[in-house]
């Protein structure tokens, strides 16, 4: 069954339980973060890059029509074609036509979330045209029919055991032990399926208004085959990949591949401007660009506006305590970590979404580490209001929060109630610690509550100030 938003809870203590889980996110934890935090260390002018970035972010945004309008022009003049698609079915809609008219039977697809936020795979397959993941990770989590748990690394989830016997039950060849195998034998299995596709399916990291280009970065070169071998190649991208200028582009990328994997730049950075040229020696012979707005449109201008500042790094999810835990699955929607918490409930509702907001001890390492210094915990907390305001979450809560603010609201009476709840806590927590308390077994079902000791902050505070 698909994960789904609402079963984030249930779905968090399955991956805590996990113990296969556990493993691969203990291994996956350091790596990201150490090899970030070297990359931005050997670049002093990290922080004014990402004051340009956010510049750049916001200006396109602020004139986002001109530039997808500039954009859609250059890619026509080059060759290619533009379709507008303000939702998932329009975007299917336009793929399946794309297909049908160049009688393509197989797809490659090199790694693109905007694929996942279409269920592209499930629709290609039901119109009996078969998807080929090209991406190691993707490959894998297709062979296993799963959904990616990372938005780069979208087999972070899986050991390299699990790995192996997915492998040797697919391709039936001989167990392998060793990562560098695996990969080998996954090239040898994908080499002929790119020569016999009928159209190649990439993503873009970014869109260039001045020239119609798309620019795509990965590490393995996949997507270079996935755009020149097959007769048309079809990028997915949604609105707010627009960039105005190719060097507004080179900024990003440079804050992109050291916030991503901590690479100066990515292995293979990629550009590729309509289709194959008089003259050019390879490239597909018709590009189309399907350029999806699912509900961002709407975001623009508004309290949650900033969100469209991401270049989708993972940054937030590779620094964040909750993601490092549960996994990306367990957020059971295409976006995982602190991003998707914050992007989920503008494009799928609230009420779908609700507990993805919630999925956030607020430690602000998701902001910190954010190159477009997106602030999300403010914007989880907003939705968080919301979620409040339209009474979603379970009326003990709301009335707990409910009397909490009372009582902040009045600070003779918060002082005398946290007097006499803390003296209750402190006669009855003898120990030191409750290992149960009425109204937080949430907290005391897996970990005790520590007892209050000494004064309290305000006397403590009075006392220090004389
Ligand atoms: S929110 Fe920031 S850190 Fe997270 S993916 Fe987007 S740009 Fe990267």
């Amino acid at each position: 069954m698909e994960p789904h938003s609402l079963d984030f809870k249930e779905a968090a203590k399955r991956a805590l339980a996990d113990t296969e889980l556990q493993k691969s996110l203990s291994s996956f934890k350091a790596g990201f973060s150490l090899k970030r935090l070297e990359a931005i260390q050997k670049l002093p002018e990290f922080e004014g890059l990402r004051d340009e970035g956010i510049a750049i972010k916001q200006h396109t945004l602020a004139h986002l029509d001109f530039y997808l309008g500039r954009f859609a022009e250059k890619v026509e003049a080059a060759g290619g074609t533009v379709h507008w698609c303000p939702t998932p079915d329009d975007g299917r809609r336009a793929i399946l036509e794309i297909l049908r008219t160049h009688g393509a039977k197989t797809a490659t697809k090199s790694k693109s979330m905007v694929a996942e936020e279409l269920g592209l795979n499930e629709f290609l397959e039901a119109n009996d045209i078969e998807p080929v993941e090209t991406d190691l990770g993707e490959y894998i989590i297709q062979l296993a029919h799963e959904r990616p748990s990372h938005i780069l690394a979208p087999a972070v989830h899986k050991t390299k055991e699990q790995v192996s016997d997915l492998f040797f039950e697919h391709h039936k060849t001989r167990h392998l032990t060793e990562a560098s195998d695996m990969v080998a034998e996954a090239r040898q299995f994908l080499r002929p399926r790119y020569l016999a596709a009928g159209a190649g399916i990439t993503g873009a990291n970014f869109l260039v208004a001045e020239t119609g280009s798309i620019v795509l970065v990965t590490n393995e070169g996949n997507a270079e085959l996935t755009q020149i071998l097959p007769k048309v190649h079809i990028v997915l991208a949604t609105v707010e990949k627009v960039v105005p200028t190719l060097e507004d582009a080179a900024t990003l990328l440079r804050l992109l591949a050291r916030s991503a994997t901590g690479q100066e730049f990515g292995t293979y950075t990629t550009l590729a401007t309509g289709p194959k040229q008089i003259g050019d020696q390879d490239g597909p012979e018709a590009f189309h660009v399907i350029l999806l707005d699912n509900g961002r449109s709407k975001i623009l201008g508004g309290e949650f506006s900033e969100v469209l500042r991401c270049i989708k790094c993972a940054a937030c999810m590779n620094h964040c305590p909750v993601y490092s835990v549960v996994g990306g699955h367990a957020y059971g929607w295409v976006y995982p970590g602190p991003i998707g918490a914050a992007l989920a409930p503008n494009l799928i509702g609230l009420e779908e979404a609700r507990h993805l907001p919630n999925a956030s001890t607020f430690c602000g390492r998701c902001e910190a580490v954010c190159p477009m210094r997106i602030p999300l915990p403010k914007l989880m907390r907003q939705w968080r209001e919301q979620e409040h305001e339209k009474k979603l979450s379970p009326p003990r809560f709301r009335l707990g929060l409910d009397a909490w603010a009372y009582l902040a609201k009045r600070p003779a009476l918060y002082a005398l109630a946290t007097k006499l709840g803390i003296g209750a806590l402190s006669i009855f927590g003898g120990a030191g610690r409750f290992a149960a308390l009425p109204l937080a077994s949430g907290w005391t079902a897996t970990r005790d509550f520590p007892a209050p000791e000494g004064p309290t902050f305000r006397t403590a505070w009075k006392k220090a100030r004389g």
